[in-house]
């Protein structure tokens, strides 16, 4: 048992700081070393494309799941050892999510924030035992995670928060967490 794959969320936007492309290319490289495959996007863009060529690199399988529309706007990258091709949007976050262990979620905006939070809709619900793990480096996901807490605390979340999303900060940390 264990993770095998690992299915990650996170910025198409190149128009970032370049301490964030640091951290996934670290995280990719890690993923790589563990000899752990990942599920992504599959776009030749942002924080996916630093973290899927980071873990290629490091002996990674990468697995692209990417919608029609992106095929032919021709935004795949040349990186993929695998490529799903699915209708939308929507097939797509449940595509990664049966194909994955656990879901990474790396700084992002808005189709992160829409793939985090179905993942974890599905989750509420039963659907799956997936946990989302918010990287949380440069303190990125603290208003969210403020957000969400604020939220169970006033009722509106089902069960145990831990068991779908669980927060890190470090490498060392989500090495620890790919491993169990
Ligand atoms: P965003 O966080 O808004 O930059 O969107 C990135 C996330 O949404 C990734 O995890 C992708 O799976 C998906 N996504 C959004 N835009 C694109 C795009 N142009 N190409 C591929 N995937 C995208």
């Amino acid at each position: 048992m264990g993770v095998k794959s690992v299915g990650l969320f996170c910025a198409a936007s190149e128009s970032i700081d370049p301490l964030y492309v640091e951290h996934a290319r670290a995280v990719g490289n890690l993923i790589g070393e563990m000899g752990l495959g990942l599920v992504y996007g599959g776009a030749a863009a942002g924080l996916m494309e630093a973290t899927a060529a980071a873990a290629k690199a490091a002996g990674g399988h990468i697995t692209g799941v990417v919608p029609q529309l992106l095929i032919e706007r021709n935004r795949v990258s040349a990186l993929l050892d695998e490529r799903v091709v699915t209708r939308n949007l929507s097939d797509r976050k449940d595509n990664i999510l049966e194909r994955s262990d656990i879901l990474l979620a790396l700084p992002g905006g808005v189709g992160t924030l829409d793939e985090v939070f179905h993942v974890m809709a599905a989750a509420t619900i039963g659907y799956h035992t997936k946990r989302v793990v918010f990287y949380n480096v440069n303190g990125f996901w603290d208003g969210m995670i403020a957000l969400l807490h604020s939220y169970k605390q006033q009722g509106f979340l089902r069960g145990d928060c831990d068991n779908y999303f669980v927060v890190v900060s470090t490498l060392p940390e989500l090495k620890k967490l790919l491993n169990c």
